[in-house]
């Protein structure tokens, strides 16, 4: 039920901010679909950023074959990725403790190809299923020329983190005194209308998971 602490994921600044349950974990995951994934390309850094979906305890990710993102980590390289969900700027009375809440994952690991059809076919489906959930029903599924042309990574989930910051400024002591507004400005993602798509044949309705997106 908890990720073990190694020395790759233990938190060294504000310890007490960190999680390793994987309820924690997987809620933030879930709650995101956006990561960022960070590897060596001979010898030099690179971070990518891109959509993934969580099944159990897997990551998957997915692009063209052609990608130097995924033919790297097809390879086998290190891997590390992150996920970030913003959830307020914290206005303290110092510049310095001025803040942001945010509960963030760092997962380390190494990805495998998904070769297996069914587990490909069900990986887009949860990746489709995880940003937009009803979509897949309606939609062509791929043919065997786009699944051949997809790549589907898994990365195990083993290794990993979380860290949250929640609540008010922490202000030093002295300065809660000062005439200066101080809380937070909560922020979360929210859908706008749908736009219709101008080739959109009349009388197609928006779907109510359109209508009505939202990521909580
Ligand atoms: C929100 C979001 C979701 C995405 N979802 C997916 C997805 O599910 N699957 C997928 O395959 N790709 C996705 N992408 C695109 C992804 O970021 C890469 O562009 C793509 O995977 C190609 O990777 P590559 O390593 O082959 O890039 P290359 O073209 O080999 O990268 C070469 C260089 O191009 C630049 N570059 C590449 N990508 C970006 C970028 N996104 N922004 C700025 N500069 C860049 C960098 O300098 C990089 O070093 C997404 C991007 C965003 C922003």
């Amino acid at each position: 039920m908890t990720f073990p602490q190694t020395d790759s994921t233990t938190l060294k600044r504000l310890p007490k901010r960190g999680h390793y349950e994987r309820e924690t974990v997987y809620g933030i995951l879930d709650e995101g679909f956006i990561c960022h994934v960070g590897f060596a390309v001979e010898g030099r850094p690179v971070v990518i950023p891109t959509g993934y979906a969580r099944v159990g305890d897997k990551l998957y990710i997915h692009g063209s074959q052609a990608s130097r993102m995924l033919r790297a980590l097809a390879a086998g390289v290190d891997v590390c990725v992150t996920v970030t969900l913003v959830d307020g700027l914290v206005l303290a009375r110092s510049a310095f403790h001025h803040s942001i809440n945010y509960r963030s994952v760092v997962v380390f690991g190494r990805a495998n190809v998904v070769e297996d059809k069914d587990e490909k076919l069900a990986a887009l489906f949860s990746f489709s299923e995880h940003v937009v959930r009803g979509r897949w029903n309606d939609v062509r599924e791929p043919t065997e020329q786009e699944l051949k042309a997809t790549t589907v990574l898994s990365l195990p989930l083993v290794e990993a983190s979380a860290k949250v910051r929640t609540g008010p400024p922490l202000d030093d002591e002295d300065d809660y005194s000062l005439s200066v507004w101080a809380g937070v400005i909560p922020l979360r993602l929210v859908a706008d209308a749908p736009v219709n798509d101008p080739r959109l044949p009349e009388g197609i309705e928006v779907p109510e998971y359109a209508t009505e997106y939202t990521r909580d």
